[in-house]
């Protein structure tokens, strides 16, 4: 093949391959030509003039060169229209020696305007469009072409179409160009970095575009001002999609935006930062005064109830204010700080603002170590299991215990479960801890006369987060236990939290055989209805009602209630927190079947259990009587 029949194959495959990406390539061919050409046309006139002048009988031969050329010439008009791309050459005076119809159809020139010799100058003036960006500009890296480079112009046509032009200055100054409607890729790319930057359900900005904003306020703050930013989490959503479902919750989540970004003003920069968060930058005010006013003002909104078809739906917000310089000048420890803000926040029972203080940094410095030892107690089973008596009231006498985990620190010798399982809730370990109790107990109680139950305390995380049903079943078959000898101890928050996934789980521990009870009954927001959605086999009654029952009527009144609505739903009723013979009496009175409590006796290790099962009931019975 010849050098001319291959550049034809290698323009065709250049021109179908479309896209800007061969654009470079298509050039590289064209620069080739252009040299070829300039080469061969010098070659034939220097050739020409030599045989003119020295031997008129080579006529014939030049005569052939001019047909080349003419041929040559034919074929690059030819290939230079076929083009999807514009192109266009000029010389080192910047006059249009060569370009084809695309290039005059992008630009929108008449044939008269870009018309050989035409000026570079005079062609960009008539350009009915702007320049736009800076220019990009790259070395021509092959040898032939030492000192020439590669450009990219970029315009923006009145009728807004986007033109690229790539300019490959050769090293005579004279340039080749292409030229492309990029419109359509600029669009996609522009729709790419839309998408990137933020969040599809709200059309907010997303995290990232907040970061970039944070930067751009902390490297502009002038040194008198203040940077706010306020960390929003909405309390309980989680409930509300569980209960609505998850496109009802979408729509209120697009409706909490909206009132958000209306609280917001347009000053100030809004993000959604995940499913219920969301972040305002607040950049260029005085401080604290602002931010304040700001939040009562997207407190005030989300306090208006929001509407699916005719249910009103309540909502409340919990926020976390960082403020700059003071609570940081970068980036990730403002949103560190208002994070941390938020998440004290949120323990302090939610629908509350906090502002970020040093002491809530080492707060969360101290659970962050305490996190990392509960790690290491549940590798290294640093727990230990104390039991406290449920007495039966009927019969007098000790009926079962419940089983209270105990975490011996290392250091910190025995910490309460109060102060680990909510964040071993929070962390997940409490799966693992949950499953070591289980067994434990079980492993316990087999050497307990056979009418002693035992009870373990579940959380609602053990529900969610693990095989429940299959934990208990080994337990109980690695102990050798009788399923109706374990209960199992509930709150109302495994049910509150995921009714649905947890109702089914319920009946089939129940139909194994194992009693469950639900606990604190009271506390909750609708213990009361809980009751009608599951068969319950017991409920314990919160220590906070026996306070004052032997003294106020009206604490008395209440218990009295709770006792005869567990008599009458079939349930056994037990009551916690008994500290006094006078409370023992009265419960006795009214028909209560168990209590629990520091009177008969506060939780005690393992080894005790046999010495109060054989305890004579005196110190209950005397009392109660
Ligand atoms: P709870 O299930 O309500 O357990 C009863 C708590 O009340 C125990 O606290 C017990 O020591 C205390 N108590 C008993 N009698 C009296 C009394 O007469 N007066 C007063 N004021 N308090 C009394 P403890 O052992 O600190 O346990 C606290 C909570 O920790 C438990 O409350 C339970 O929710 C949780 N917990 C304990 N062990 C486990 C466990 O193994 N797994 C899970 N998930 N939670 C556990
Ligand atoms: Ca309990
Ligand atoms: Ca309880």
């Amino acid at each position: 093949m010849d050098a001319e029949a291959l550049f034809r194959q290698q323009c065709t495959t250049a021109i179908n391959e479309d896209g800007s990406a061969n654009a470079e390539r298509l050039m590289a061919l064209v620069v080739e030509t252009y040299r070829l050409q300039a080469g061969k046309k010098r070659a034939a006139e220097d050739r020409s003039r030599l045989l003119v002048k020295e031997n008129g009988e080579l006529k014939g031969n030049l005569v052939a060169s001019k047909e080349d050329l003419a041929e040559q010439k034919r074929l690059f008009g030819n290939v230079l229209d076929n083009l999807p791309q514009g192109l266009s050459v000029f010389d080192s005076q910047q006059r249009l020696m060569v370009c084809n119809i695309r290039f005059r159809q992008l630009f929108g020139f008449s044939s008269e305007e870009a018309s050989p010799s035409a000026s570079l100058g005079s062609l960009i003036a008539k350009i009915r469009g702007n320049e736009r960006g800076e220019k990009k500009v790259s070395r021509l890296r092959d040898a032939a072409s030492e000192g020439g480079h590669i450009r990219h112009r970029e315009w923006v046509m009145e009728d807004g179409r986007t033109i690229q032009s790539v300019i490959t200055v050769l090293p005579d100054g004279s340039n080749i160009s292409i030229h492309a409607d990029i419109t359509e890729d600029r669009k996609a790319a522009e729709r790419i970095a839309y998408l990137a930057h933020h969040d599809p359900l709200t059309g907010l900005p997303n995290r990232i575009r907040l970061r970039e904003s944070i930067d751009a306020a902390l490297a502009g703050r002038k040194p008198d001002e203040h940077i706010a930013l306020v960390h929003l989490n909405l309390d309980r959503f989680k409930s509300i999609n569980n209960t609505l479902g998850v496109s009802a919750g979408d729509k209120i989540l697009r409706q909490v935006a909206e009132r958000i970004r209306m609280s917001a003003g347009a000053g100030n920069v809004l993000a959604r930062l995940g499913s219920d968060e969301f972040a305002v930058l607040q950049s260029g005010r005085q401080q604290p005064w602002n931010v304040t006013a700001l939040v009562d003002q997207i407190r005030r909104e989300l306090s208006e109830p929001f509407f699916r078809g005719d249910k009103a739906v309540e909502l409340s917000v919990s926020m976390g204010i960082a403020i700059s310089p003071q609570d940081g000048t970068e980036t990730d420890v403002l949103l560190k700080h208002a994070g941390v803000a938020l998440s004290h926040a949120k323990s302090s029972g939610g629908n509350g603002e906090r502002f970020f203080t040093a002491e809530m940094e080492a707060e969360i410095e101290a659970r962050h170590a305490l996190e990392a030892d509960l790690r290491k107690a549940v590798e290294r089973e640093e727990f230990e299991l104390h039991y406290q008596p449920l007495y039966d009231l009927g019969q007098q006498r000790i009926c079962g215990f419940e089983a209270l985990v105990r975490w011996n620190h290392p250091t910190r010798g025995r910490v309460p479960p109060l102060e680990f399982i909510p964040l071993a809730e929070e962390v997940g370990l409490v799966v693992d801890i949950g499953r070591w109790v289980l067994r434990r107990a079980c492993r316990d109680a087999v050497h307990w006369p056979k009418d002693i139950k035992v009870a373990v305390n579940v959380s609602a995380i053990q529900f969610t987060n693990s095989d429940l049903p299959a934990d208990v079943a080994a337990a109980l078959a690695e102990a050798r236990l009788a399923a109706c000898r374990l209960e199992i101890e509930i709150t109302e928050s495994v049910l509150m939290e995921n009714l649905d996934e947890a109702l089914p789980i319920l009946h089939v521990l129940k139909q194994s055989g194992i009693r469950i009870a639900m606990d604190d009954f009271g506390t909750g927001y609708s213990s009361l209805s809980y009751l009608r959605r599951f068969p319950f086999d017991k409920i314990k009654i919160d220590k906070s009602f026996v306070n004052g029952i032997v003294e106020d009527r009206e604490a008395f009144a209440i218990m009295r209630a709770i006792i005869l609505l567990g008599d009458a739903l079939g349930m056994r009723v037990t009551v916690e927190g008994v500290e006094t013979a006078e409370q023992l009496a009265l419960l006795q009175r009214e028909a209560c079947d168990e209590i629990q409590g520091y009177h008969i006796s506060p939780p005690r290790p393992v080894v005790d259990v046999p010495d109060l099962l054989s305890q004579p009931p005196e110190h209950t019975s005397t009392r109660a009587s």
